[in-house]
């Protein structure tokens, strides 16, 4: 070995560390989680995406935060982009989405708010991101987890299918319980997260096979409780949709294996308690699908949807 070749494997081994995190790893293929709330310092962010065996994350933020989101980047150069959300109700949310969209968001969201998915303050949303071509992620739910938590962009399966005939320039990812538990055609708001069979011809599986601009956010206990519900329709559900699907942890434990998680906002989803969402889901689209579709809906179709490089 000359010189110049001991060098060179040198450098090698100096940088190899930092490139692990785009390997195949334990899943078989490298993971993308397209919603992961921002934590307030980089560790944190990161600890989760190392623990769960997880390569690129999508922050979700809401406010002012292009310092902090760039502060984690640069702790994890390539490893996390970013989407904003702002109160849809307030006056200027379009001026402040526009400028968050300037300074690096790639998306909108999530977008959590006690509105209307038909009304006017998330339609100008609606319309915002088609002109900004970014996409825009909505939390669905109309059923409290504690007494009085309140609807969150309420009629999703009566008037959502309007919207999406509306605004056909928007790319919407749908998210949460009312989304989820619309997978199954007998759901009339009973409960946050119904069990048993699916019930075909659910208006989510139409909507999603209907429209090229809807794709599905599978993250939280919402998207993992509906996809364990019933394994042949899930199986039949991934094959039919594996161009549309994301996978998404929604998880807020500290380590990627289900540590410091009490669920105690949440008692419904006391299914999951203690365990990693990441984890759990992953797991659960790995034995449902086939190697190619379990690629694309971890990591293929968020990076295509994205314009980001895989
Ligand atoms: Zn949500
Ligand atoms: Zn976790």
């Amino acid at each position: 070995m000359n010189r110049r070749e001991f060098l060179e494997t040198v450098a090698a081994a100096a940088v190899a560390p930092t490139l692990a995190w785009q390997d195949a790893g334990e899943w078989g293929t490298p993971v993308f989680d397209v919603h992961f709330h921002l934590r307030p310092q980089p560790p944190g962010n990161i600890a989760h995406l190392d623990g769960a065996g997880i390569a690129k994350a999508n922050l979700l933020t809401r406010g002012n935060v292009a310092q902090q989101v760039q502060a984690v980047q640069d702790r994890a150069p390539g490893r996390f982009i970013w989407f904003n959300s702002y109160d849809v109700t307030r006056p200027d949310a379009e001026q402040v989405l526009t400028q968050a969209v300037k300074s690096g968001a790639q998306g909108f969201g999530e977008m959590k708010f006690h509105v209307a998915a038909d009304g006017p303050e998330l339609r100008r949303m609606y319309a915002l991101a088609a002109d900004l071509k970014v996409p825009i992620l909505i939390h669905f739910q109309e059923v409290d987890h504690v007494p009085n938590e309140g609807t969150w962009s309420t009629g999703f399966a009566k008037t959502f299918e309007s919207i999406l005939k509306a605004y056909p320039r928007t790319t919407f990812i749908g998210h949460a319980d009312a989304f989820w538990a619309n997978v199954s055609e007998d759901y009339h708001n009973e409960a946050a997260y119904p069990s048993g069979p699916v019930r075909r011809g659910g208006v989510t599986d139409r909507l999603l096979g209907d429209y090229p601009n809807l794709f599905g956010d599978l993250s939280a206990n919402s998207g993992n409780n509906a996809m364990s519900r019933d394994s042949e329709f899930t199986a039949d559900f991934l094959k039919r949709h594996q161009d549309k699907l994301l996978f998404g942890s929604d998880c807020s434990c500290t380590d990627g294996h289900g540590g410091g998680v009490g669920q105690t906002n949440n008692p419904a989803a006391a299914r999951i308690a203690g365990k990693c969402v990441a984890r759990e889901t992953l797991s659960l689209l790995k034995r449902s699908a086939s190697p190619a579709a379990f690629q694309k809906i971890v990591w293929g179709n968020a990076h295509r949807l994205l314009r980001i490089p895989a």
